[in-house]
Order: structure tokens, then C-alpha cells, then sequence
């Protein structure tokens, strides 16, 4: 068994790799929940729908937001009305949205997920890390923001001072699902607005410590991949480099999986950590992203 610890876009990109090698059955992914909020009358859960929809290949997977090839008729048809949205929602990525709704008012947004994974043919567990709501403020230059008004309205320009996200308690069953792992994959996703929300529930980094575990580097040289993480990472005082990363897991890390152009903090990472793997981690291909699945595979004892 292996347990995938994800956000929405580096991680899923790593997770198209693994499940052209692991079986889906052996798989259990536990979701980022900290963004999750209400959007134009529907629950909006990003990551888990990326996620769902990723195992499902049904992403799409150039914006890693939505489905492949999905319409947007209601999203501009509540434009012209006077009802602009800020997120913009697909018309198949708004009916999972709405079902998903649904079936959380009646029984939660754990078993709304492992229906909507039955129904989309998946065979992974997929586990939201936590059912209730987080609270996430990014305190700025121009004021404290809304995680979405940040990103969206504000497009990430913003200087950040400060993140703070309230502590929520973790969904059944993912301190199981560490536990009974033989490896614990932390994909390339944003350390502090998709992976630190993961660690910081009760008992995750306790079960991670007496687990084998394999983080991949969201940031090569100085910067990150692809959104915020390296404006979060300096905010909050972390080296924004890939030894920044590996501090960020010290305390239960096993393997730490650097980019090849970082070749030159191999000595410093392994101050942290003790086995240092080095290659290509760019997934910008099936190829690249079944290789670097496969390393990482290889890696577990
Ligand atoms: P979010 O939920 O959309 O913020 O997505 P994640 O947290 O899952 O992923 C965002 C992180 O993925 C960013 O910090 C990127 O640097 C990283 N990332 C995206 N694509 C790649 C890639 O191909 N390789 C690596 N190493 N990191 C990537």
C-alpha cells in the first residue's frame, strides 16, 4: 500500500505517473481541504476535484482545474445576468460540484467524496484531509486576503507577510491509511497551502515519523514550478530552495527527491536528510512523470 499526500496540481501531475504503475487499489490519496469554501451556491473543492478528476482522466490537465474539454454556457450565461463568478466553473465541473453538495448535507464530505470516486470508476481511496472548514487568512502589503481573492482577483501580486490557517481535526481513516502504508509519498505541492495543512492534523506527523517517506521538490533553484509556494515559503522565513523543502520534513523524512539543476544542494539536503535522489523532477510529458514515478517506486525498501 501507498498513501500520496496531495494538493492540485504538482502532486496530481506525479499521481498520472504512479497509476500507470501501482495498481489503483493500492493507492490511498489524502487530499488538501485547507481552500475549500462555497462558490456561486456550491461547495468547491479544488484539490479533491483535480484529484478525483485525475484519476478519473478526466482532468484538464493544462490549467490542472476543471475537466478536459468541459463548457462554460451557465458560468457566462451568469455573467451576462449581472452574477459574475470568481471562480470560473465549468458546466460538468459544477455538476460533481453540485452533487457534491449534496450528498455532503447528508452525510459529509468523506462519503460524498467516496461516492463521487465509485461513480467516476476510481479504485484509490481518496480521503479529504479533514471534513470540517479551515479558516485561511494571507496577510499582505495591501490587507489580510481571502485565500481565492489572493490568488484570483488579486492573481498572487500581492507582498505576503504573513499565512495563518486554523487547525482542524483529520477525516477517519487517514492515520490508518499512513499507518498500514509501506511508503508515504509527499508529491511536489505547495509545502505550506497544501502539505503543511495535511501535517498540522493531530497525529499525522507522529504516524509520518514511524512511516518510510519520500517528498518530492515543488521549488528547483530558487523558485517554484508553477504558483505561489515561493512567496509563501519567504514570507514565513523558509530558505525558498528544495533544502528549505527538506527542512519542512525533517523530523520524519526518508528520501528527499531534488531536480537535477539542483545538483549543488545535494551536500545540504543530505545535512537534513539521508538518502538524496537527483533527477529530472519537471513533469511536463507522460514520460517525465512515469519516470520520475517509477524512481520514486524503486526507492521504497
Ligand atoms: P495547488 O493546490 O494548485 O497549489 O497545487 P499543489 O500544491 O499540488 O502544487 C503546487 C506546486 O507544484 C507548486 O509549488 C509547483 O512548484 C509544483 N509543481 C508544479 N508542477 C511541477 C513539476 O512538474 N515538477 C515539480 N518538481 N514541481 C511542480
Amino acid at each position: 500500500m501507498i498513501t500520496v499526500l496531495s494538493g492540485g496540481t504538482g502532486t496530481p501531475k506525479l499521481l498520472q505517473g504512479i497509476k500507470e504503475l501501482v495498481p489503483q487499489e493500492e493507492l490511498t490519496i489524502i487530499v488538501n481541504t485547507l481552500e475549500n469554501d462555497y462558490f456561486s451556491g456550491v461547495y468547491v473543492s479544488a484539490d479533491i476535484d483535480t484529484v478525483l478528476y485525475t484519476m478519473s482522466d478526466m482532468i484538464n490537465d493544462e490549467l490542472w482545474y476543471g475537466v478536459k474539454g468541459d463548457t462554460f454556457i451557465t458560468h457566462e450565461r451568469l455573467e451576462e445576468i449581472g452574477c459574475p463568478e470568481l471562480l470560473r466553473i465549468g458546466d460538468i465541473d459544477r455538476a460533481t460540484k453540485i452533487q457534491k453538495t449534496q450528498i455532503m448535507k447528508e452525510y459529509g464530505l468523506l462519503k460524498a467524496v467516496e461516492i463521487q470516486s465509485e461513480k467516476m470508476g476510481i479504485k484509490s481511496k481518496i480521503i479529504p484531509m479533514s471534513e470540517e472548514n479551515s479558516e485561511i487568512k494571507i496577510i499582505t502589503d495591501i490587507g489580510e486576503l481571502e485565500f481565492h481573492d489572493f490568488l484570483i482577483k488579486h492573481q498572487s501580486k500581492p507582498e505576503v507577510l504573513d499565512i495563518e490557517f486554523s487547525k482542524v481535526s483529520p477525516s477517519k481513516g487517514i492515520i490508518e491509511a499512513i499507518r498500514n502504508s509501506d511508503a508515504v509519498i509527499i508529491g511536489p505541492s505547495n509545502p505550506i497551502t497544501s502539505i503543511s495543512p495535511i501535517l498540522s492534523l493531530e497525529g499525522v506527523r507522529d504516524a509520518l515519523r514511524d512511516a518510510f517517506v519520500i517528498a518530492v521538490s515543488p521549488i528547483i533553484g530558487s523558485d517554484s514550478v508553477s504558483g505561489p509556494a515561493s512567496k509563501f515559503m519567504k514570507a514565513l522565513d523558509i530558505e525558498v530552495s528544495s533544502v528549505g523543502v527538506a527542512s519542512l520534513y525533517e523530523d520524519f523524512l526518508d528520501v528527499m527527491v531534488i531536480d537535477d539543476k539542483d545538483d549543488d544542494k545535494k551536500i545540504k539536503v543530505n545535512q537534513i536528510v539521508n538518502k538524496v535522489i537527483i533527477t529530472n523532477t519537471i513533469m511536463n510529458n507522460l514520460d517525465a512523470k512515469k519516470n520520475l514515478a517509477e524512481i520514486i517506486i524503486d526507492s521504497i525498501p
